[in-house]
């Protein structure tokens, strides 16, 4: 069977650098996958959701160094061409501390991002996860979220509730897809053309019911890069990991000007 996309041999490659990455980056397109930005507290459980601002200015210094200019998904067709030199910036769940600790960084660079939002959760807290004992997230409120747009960023959909699509009965996740479609459109006034599946959890029937919804592409946790022969129903995104502290993170914060 031919693979719609170019997948990585490890498939739990996490992107912290543009280096590792340059050969690949010229067979495909990247779209990266951030959560939030900022340093998680102590008791937060899932810690590898977060990329501190530091590094996530670095790694968008790293691009623009590198050519790189960002793309919208709306344009998948034409970004495919990896001579292009373009990369996509996504955020899941649509976090507050993206609001506050990546705008002003992407404008900096003259860089545009998605945020895929969960739609009954505007202004809400992250309860999917709080519900398994994580630690209370803010999530962007509406004002932030017209923010966000004016700022000539993008929205997507999240679902509903973020739920896991293959589990939940076939009716419900037909819910999930077109009625968060729906809610965004109607709450901000633009068109929702960009769906994300929580926990990167699809099937052949989920994929389909996204593209009958009318949305033009899906992204997923697979690992790899765009090509031409992508399916834009499940693009294959990079996780952007935060970096283990080794003793060069150690040094960076205890004696940055030594780096
Ligand atoms: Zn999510």
């Amino acid at each position: 069977m031919r693979l719609s996309y170019r997948p990585f041999q490890n498939k739990h490659a996490n992107y912290i650098k543009l280096a590792p990455y340059r050969g690949i980056f010229k067979e495909g397109v990247p779209i990266l996958t951030y959560h939030k930005i900022g340093e998680p507290a102590e008791t937060v459980r899932m810690k590898s959701l977060y990329v501190r601002p530091a590094l996530f200015e670095r790694q968008l210094t790293e691009f623009q160094r590198a050519g790189f200019q960002t793309a919208k998904l709306s344009h998948w067709k034409s970004f495919t061409n990896p001579n292009r030199r373009q990369f996509v910036i996504t955020f899941d769940d649509g976090s507050n501390s993206v609001f506050q600790s990546a705008c002003s960084s992407l404008h900096k660079f003259g860089f545009s991002a998605i945020q895929y939002l969960v739609a009954d959760l505007i202004g809400g807290k992250n309860e999917w996860d709080i519900m398994n004992g994580e630690v209370e997230d803010s999530l962007m409120g509406e004002s932030e979220v017209r923010a966000w747009l004016s700022a000539g960023h993008e929205i997507g959909s999240h679902t509903l509730t973020h739920a896991r699509l293959t589990r939940i009965d076939p009716k419900q996740a037909r819910e999930e897809i077109f009625s968060s479609k729906k809610k965004l459109e109607d709450r901000f006034g633009v068109p929702i053309r960009h769906f994300c599946y929580p926990y990167g959890n699809w099937k052949q029937w989920v994929r389909n019911l996204v593209e009958e919804a009318g949305y033009e592409t899906a992204v997923t946790t697979n690992a790899g890069v765009c090509t031409d022969i992508t399916d834009p129903f499940t693009l294959p995104r990079l996780n952007v990991e935060r970096s283990h502290r080794t003793w060069r993170t150690l040094i960076s914060r205890f004696l940055p000007w030594t780096l």
